[in-house]
C-alpha cells in the first residue's frame, strides 16, 4: 500500500501535537471497497495511488481484486464523481472510520491475572508485554521470557520461548511487525494460550513436540502510536527528515528494494536507507539467527485479506520447497473453514497478493534456510480494513489456530518436523533446496 495521505495527515498530526497531543480524528474519512473488472480501470486506480487525499491499503494490481481506501471527507464527492464516470464497481463499507475507532473495544488487562486477557477486546503495549510475564511467571517451568531486540525509541521486543525440553524442532512466531494490524497481536497471544491451556491433545502435543519463539508485538513504537496518536499506522516511528518510519515488513536483507517498496520516505512502504536500518528489523534478524539451528517453521501474521502465502515476494517462480509449501497451506486453510466457512486462498507471495521485497518471512527463507515460512493475511476481505471488530476477534484467533494445528500436521505428512529423518540425513529438510 501506498499513502501520501499519511503524509499529509502525518503533517497536520505534527503541526497539531505541538499544540496540545490530541489523536488524529478521522471523522468522515470513509473506506471504501473498489474492485477493478478491467484493465483501463485498474489504470485509472494505480493513477491515484499517490493522491494525497487517499490510501491505499493494498496496491491495485489485478482486475477483478479487490482494494481498500480510505477517502478524506474533502476529497470523497471528487473520488465517488471519478468511480461513477467510470463505472468502477465500488461500495462503501465505513461512512465514518471515527465512530469505528470510537466503538473499538479496548481490554485492560489486570495483573497476575492471566485470565483477565479476554478474546473480545484489543490491549495496548503495556496490558501484552504484562500479560507475558505473568504467563512466564505462571508457567515458569516450560515458559521463559525472551528478548528479540530493541525499537528505535528503545522499548524491548519482548516475547515467550515455550519448550518442554530442548532439542526440539522449533516454530517461530511473529505479530504486529505492521502497527495498525491489531488483530495479529489477539492472534499471536491466541496461540501463546493454546499452547499452554488447550485441553485438546493435538494442541498438547504440539506445545511438547516444538520450541515455540513467539513475538507478538514486533513493532512497538508503531504499536504504541496507533493507541496514542494515529490509528492507522503501519511503519515504526523513525524521524526521517520532516517525515516518520520505515515499513519493517520491507527492511529486511532479502531482494531489498526490489518490488513493491519506496525509497521516499513520506510513503507507508519506504523500505529505509539500507538492509537492516532499522533497530527493529536488525536486532530481530539477529536474535532469529541466534536460535535458527533446529527451526523447521516461521509464521508472520499480518492483516487483512485471507491469505496465507509463501515466499517469494520477487517472483511467481516456484522456488526451493514452493509445491511442499503450498501443498501444506492448502490443507490448512481447507482445516481454517471447517470451523466458520471462512475462505483462504494459499499461494506464493507475489502471485497472490503483490511482489514486494524486504519481508522477514522472505529473509528466514532465502537466508537461514528455514523450510517452510508462512505469511497470514487474516480477517477480513475489505469490508474493515484493519479494523476488524472485536466480536471477530475470537472466531478469527480459533479457525487460525485450527489451521497453525493443520501446518504442523500436513507439514509432517510430507516429511516436515521429522527428527529421525535428520539424523538419517535422507529427508534432512535443509537440504531440499
Ligand atoms: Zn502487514
Amino acid at each position: 500500500m501506498r499513502d501520501n495521505m499519511l503524509k499529509l495527515l502525518a503533517t497536520l498530526l505534527l503541526l497539531s501535537s505541538y499544540a496540545n497531543s490530541e489523536k488524529f480524528n478521522f471523522t468522515n474519512y470513509a473506506l471504501y471497497r473498489v474492485t477493478p473488472s478491467t484493465a483501463e480501470e485498474l489504470e485509472i486506480l494505480n493513477s491515484m495511488l499517490s493522491n494525497p487525499q487517499l490510501d491505499f491499503f493494498e496496491d491495485p494490481v489485478s482486475v477483478n481484486e479487490m482494494v481498500s481506501v480510505v477517502t478524506s471527507p474533502g476529497y470523497r464527492k471528487t473520488f465517488d464523481d471519478i468511480l461513477k464516470a467510470n463505472s468502477i464497481d465500488a461500495e462503501v463499507t465505513i461512512e465514518n472510520i471515527q465512530t469505528v475507532i470510537d466503538n473499538e473495544k479496548h481490554g485492560k488487562y489486570i495483573q497476575r491475572n492471566v485470565q483477565s486477557m479476554t478474546w473480545d477486546a484489543y490491549y495496548p503495549l503495556e496490558d501484552i508485554y504484562s500479560w507475558l510475564d505473568d504467563i512466564a511467571a505462571d508457567n515458569s517451568d516450560i515458559v521463559t521470557i525472551i528478548k528479540g531486540g530493541q525499537s528505535y525509541e528503545r522499548r524491548e521486543i519482548k516475547g515467550v520461548k515455550i519448550s518442554h525440553g530442548s532439542g526440539r524442532k522449533s516454530i517461530f512466531i511473529e505479530g504486529g511487525i505492521h502497527a495498525r494490524e491489531w488483530i495479529s497481536y489477539a492472534t499471536v497471544n491466541y496461540i501463546i494460550t493454546q499452547l499452554l491451556y488447550s485441553e485438546d491433545p493435538e494442541a498438547q502435543a504440539a506445545a511438547r513436540d516444538f520450541d515455540w519463539y513467539i513475538f507478538p508485538c514486533t513493532n512497538p513504537d508503531g504499536y504504541v502510536w496507533t493507541w496514542t496518536d494515529f490509528r492507522l499506522w503501519r511503519k515504526n516511528r523513525r524521524p526521517v527528515g520532516t517525515e516518520f518510519g520505515i515499513d519493517l515488513n520491507r527492511n529486511w536483507d532479502s531482494n531489498w528494494m526490489l518490488k513493491g517498496s519506496s525509497n521516499d520516505p513520506s510513503s507507508d512502504i519506504y523500505a529505509g536507507t539500507g538492509p537492516f536500518s532499522e533497530p527493529e528489523a536488525s536486532s530481530l534478524a539477529a536474535y532469529i539467527e541466534s536460535v535458527a539451528e533446529n527451526m523447521e517453521m516461521y509464521i508472520s501474521f499480518h492483516s487483512a485479506g485471507q491469505m496465507l502465502m509463501v515466499p517469494y515476494g520477487n517472483t511467481t517462480d516456484r522456488l526451493d520447497n514452493y509445491e511442499d509449501s503450498v501443498k501444506i497451506a492448502r490443507r490448512a486453510i481447507s482445516s481454517l473453514t471447517v470451523r466458520y466457512g471462512t475462505q483462504y486462498v494459499a499461494g506464493n507471495v507475489a502471485e497472490v497478493v503483490y511482489e514486494a521485497t524486504g519481508a522477514s518471512t522472505d529473509w528466514v527463507k532465502e537466508k537461514l534456510r528455514i523450510p517452510l515460512s508462512y505469511t497470514y493475511e487474516l480477517r477480513y476481505l475489505g469490508e474493515y480494513g484493519h479494523l476488524l471488530p472485536a466480536e471477530q476477534i475470537l472466531p478469527n484467533n480459533e479457525e487460525i489456530w485450527d489451521s497453525v494445528l493443520a501446518l504442523i500436521r500436513e507439514g509432517r505428512a510430507l516429511g516436515y518436523f521429522n527428527s529421525a529423518s535428520i539424523i538419517s540425513g535422507s529427508f534432512a529438510s535443509r537440504s531440499r533446496f
